[in-house]
């Protein structure tokens, strides 16, 4: 997908910061703190949180840390070991080997089982130093850079993907891939962390996958959507 220039890129710009503006009013700011006090822990959690639930994965995290107090005991352990203790946040043999295989990885590359050097590259090296690890894509690499060290990425999940193409930010046939890229260049830096968890609760609550609240929606004046549908929204 070609990002878009010029007056194309100016509008969708425009787009995306009344989208934000009303989502602020909706749901309030989001002021930026990094969610865990070590980067591996981050990195791990975001992880154990793929194609699962965020209460399976907070409930995979706490068991793995309560069986293995340091990222060291964690390496050492066999992968059952790990399996066994991450089992709540699903297909967890799969996980365990990417735990396991990151922790090597981190180990060899920064000399301890400690992330924080990561911190000393710039962003877009900090990127392509993650989507080297197995198991981390762009998602996974955008929510740790974004969350714990408040680069400017903005993660694209299921919500984000669907509420952005019926607000027509991101055309249909984007994958969650390439919206990346549009997304990283549309959003303003300042806003990334807020609009992105504006836009997951909107996606929750409201733009829901299926029935979409539009008669209740805060962004219904600013969306083609309903429209589309030949849909009346109250
Ligand atoms: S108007 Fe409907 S489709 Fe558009 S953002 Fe709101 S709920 Fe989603």
């Amino acid at each position: 997908m070609e990002i878009p220039t010029g007056k194309e890129l100016s509008t969708l710009r425009r787009r995306v910061k009344r989208i934000d503006r009303i989502l602020l009013a909706c749901y309030g700011d989001r002021p930026w703190l990094p969610r865990f006090p070590h980067l591996l822990d981050g990195l791990i959690h975001t992880l154990l949180s793929q194609n699962t639930s965020d209460v399976n994965s907070h409930l995979a995290f706490r068991r793995l840390k309560d069986r293995f107090p340091t990222w060291e005991e964690a390496a050492r352990a066999r992968v059952e070991e790990v399996e066994e203790a991450i089992r709540p946040g699903g297909i967890s043999r799969v996980k365990a080997e990417r735990i396991k295989t990151l922790l090597e990885l981190v180990r060899r590359d920064f000399g301890a089982y400690c992330l924080a050097p990561l911190a000393q590259k710039e962003p877009r090296e900090a990127l392509r130093y993650l989507l080297e690890i197995p198991g981390v894509g762009r998602k996974t690499a955008a929510v740790l850079l974004l969350f714990q060290l408040g680069y400017p990425f903005f993660p694209v999940d299921t919500h984000v993907l669907r509420v952005g193409k019926r607000l027509e930010v991101i055309p249909g046939g984007a994958d969650a891939e390439a919206a990346h890229e549009l997304m990283d260049e549309l959003v303003p830096d300042e806003i990334k962390y807020r609009l992105h968890l504006n836009l997951i609760e909107h996606g929750r609550r409201v733009c829901r996958a299926r029935n979409p609240r539009c008669g209740d929606c805060c962004l219904r004046e600013a969306c083609p959507y309903p429209d589309r549908l030949g849909r009346r929204v109250g």
